[in-house]
């Protein structure tokens, strides 16, 4: 198991490499431009050539994200990318399919492909830009943003506890799970390596500030609070649970889990080859006819 420490440091402005030539067009200042910066430079490093790649994502301000690297992508529905993901894997497994998408893609209307994506251990590195509110379409309340959080579906604050999605990807089945944050790229950046370097499901959740629509969780409130934890990576589901629970959700980084197991797309491969063997592969004749 490698470890962050094995990262060679690289410099940390954004290089050209896999980006393409269209500049996002998020507000000035949101933490989204830290996750791109990051990713572009963990993909730098990782050395994938750009037809290996295809980002998939849903919809919402981080969704957006493929269009900003000269790599294959697809922006899907809202909620649906890991589902796409899944398809995009199965068809050609040789692709490094990585998911991105924002809290409210992720843990509202997409929770369900997240858990069985999870739970499947598809091999693909999934990243959740999580900035604890909706903001593409104006500031509404999201899964994570938290008891008396005031937004414009929540005027009076809300009654909602958030949503812990470490905890969720650690019971859903995840094998590799670590919390970033946008403003700390150098940390971003190696995790990021890691996770991709994993194989089986990584989850990343990647703290990204909304500077427009969430004035609260601003990069002011993180800086006093987050850090990143000197904790030991955990191979026990039921420490790494423990530890997660006993932090506040949103300031502890660092990779809290990681084991190995089998990946859904290399037990389909293994269980097709050993049907193919043992009864042979049909002809498209013999297969129409087998349905006639
Ligand atoms: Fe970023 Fe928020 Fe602007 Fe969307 S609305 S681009 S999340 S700052």
């Amino acid at each position: 198991m490698s470890t962050t420490a094995d990262v060679k440091e690289e410099p940390l402005k954004a290089r050209k490499g896999h980006r393409s030539d269209l500049k996002p067009v998020w507000c000035p200042g949101c933490g989204d431009y830290g996750v791109i910066a990051g990713l572009g430079q963990a993909i730098d490093v990782l050395g994938y050539e750009s037809h290996r790649i295809v980002f998939v994502s849903g919809i919402g301000c981080s969704s957006r994200l493929p269009y900003f690297f000269n790599t294959y992508g697809f922006h899907t529905i809202h909620g649906r990318a890991a589902a796409v993901a899944l398809g995009v894997k199965m068809g050609n497994p040789d692709m490094r399919v990585i998911l991105v998408g924002g809290d409210g893609d992720f843990f509202s209307i997409g929770t369900n492909h997240f858990i069985h994506t999870a739970r499947r251990n598809l091999d693909i590195l999934a990243i959740c830009m999580d900035n604890s509110i909706y903001g593409l379409t104006k500031g509404q309340l999201s899964p994570t943003s938290g008891i008396d959080f005031v937004t414009a579906s929540s005027p009076y604050g809300s009654v909602e506890p958030p949503l812990n999605p470490l905890a969720l990807a650690l019971t859903c089945g995840a094998t590799f799970v670590a919390q970033c944050y946008s403003a700390n790229i150098k940390h971003l950046k190696a995790t990021l390596i890691e996770a991709e370097r994993h194989p089986g499901f990584s989850f990343v959740n990647v703290i990204s500030p909304c500077l427009t629509f969430n004035k609260q969780k601003s990069f002011a409130y993180y800086k006093k609070r987050i850090s990143v934890s000197e904790e030991e990576v955990k191979t026990d589901l039921a420490e790494a649970l423990t530890f997660i629970l006993a932090q506040d959700a949103q300031s502890v980084l660092g990779t809290f889990y990681q084991v190995e197991r089998p990946t859904y797309d290399g037990s389909q491969a293994a269980m097709a080859e050993a049907v193919a063997n043992e009864r042979g592969v049909p002809t498209m004749v013999e297969l129409i006819e087998a349905f006639a």
